[in-house]
């Protein structure tokens, strides 16, 4: 398969093979999938690692009165009592740089996303982690062993600190071994020319987003700004139980989708509804999620 084609793989599951979401989640294998789109010369990879569901009160909406949230949730044609998560590392392949953003919760399910993507993992350069949480290290490594044994490794400065300070388990487990090998980023240094750290933080104390700039095309990586495409754009302020800082990420979410929103540019969000990539508008006070479509393929 040329994977300088948009391809989606896996995508043709059986559907005798579907089973009630909450099953899948704990028993199916890494999903396998991916997804690329042209950005000016750059080359951008949504790959899904994994994913898992939860109670969506209790994660996405901690302050929502419960009558509001249900009518809300029905709104937009959701269940109440359940979500689903999904994990999206990006790939970005910029001139000789191939830049992985996250790791997934485990080496397994980013390494079955990158074969269907028929990208070798040796080939990486660059992994860049946006911050500390289970769901971005976990596929850093295992067992004291890196995942890709030949790729820099960048994160945010303000990040690195907090959890080097933070007695952790899986942050010492899967980062600490190797956190002399980071370089360490602030907000508005480059990871390599075109891309860029935002900083984003109060999901975690010092969480990166970052600014994908090629040949006039611009694409942002929010990665944890938003954590649900529905509840955490179309309510803002809804506290998030993984928002390290409630009310810092809050008005992250209200800085960073308002620039989007005003600048009409896409984004691509480690936990919206895959291939990950959206645009975002204001409505009133809040947002309103779209998925992309076609508008890379054009
Ligand atoms: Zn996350």
């Amino acid at each position: 398969m040329n994977r300088r084609q948009a391809i989606l793989t896996g995508a043709a599951m059986p559907l005798a093979t579907l089973t009630p979401m909450a099953a899948r989640a704990q028993t199916a294998p890494p999903p396998a999938l991916s997804r690329s789109l042209t950005l000016g010369s750059f080359r951008v990879t949504a790959l899904l690692a994994g994913s898992q569901a939860s109670e969506p009160v209790g994660t996405f909406a901690l302050n929502a009165p419960p009558e509001e949230f249900a009518a809300f949730a029905a709104e937009n044609f959701l269940p109440a009592d359940r979500a689903m998560s999904y994990y999206t590392p990006v790939l970005v392949e910029a001139g000789s740089e191939v830049i992985l953003f996250d790791t997934g919760a485990n080496p397994a399910g980013l390494l079955a996303a990158l074969e269907a993507a028929a990208i070798d993992p040796a080939s990486i350069t660059t992994v860049v982690i946006t911050h500390m949480h289970g769901d971005h290290i976990g596929g850093l490594s295992e067992g004291g062993t890196l995942t890709f044994a030949n790729a820099n490794l960048v994160t945010g400065r303000v990040e690195m600190e907090y959890w080097l300070g933070a007695g952790n388990e899986t942050f010492d487990a899967k980062v600490r071994p190797f956190a002399d090998a980071f370089t360490l980023l602030d907000g508005d240094q480059e990871v390599a020319p075109g891309i860029t750290a935002i900083e984003a933080f109060g999901h975690s104390p010092g969480h990166m987003a970052f600014d994908l700039q090629s040949e006039g095309r611009r694409l942002i990586l929010t990665a944890d700004t938003a954590n649900h495409y529905a509840f955490s754009l179309g309510r803002p302020d809804w506290e998030v139980r993984f928002d390290m800082d409630k009310a810092a990420a809050a008005a992250t979410r209200r800085r960073i989708f308002g620039m989007i929103a005003d600048e009409r540019l896409p984004f691509i969000g480690y936990h919206m509804p895959f291939p990950a990539v959206g645009y975002v508008a204001r409505d009133g006070d809040n947002f309103r999620y779209m998925p992309a479509t076609y508008q890379f393929d054009l």
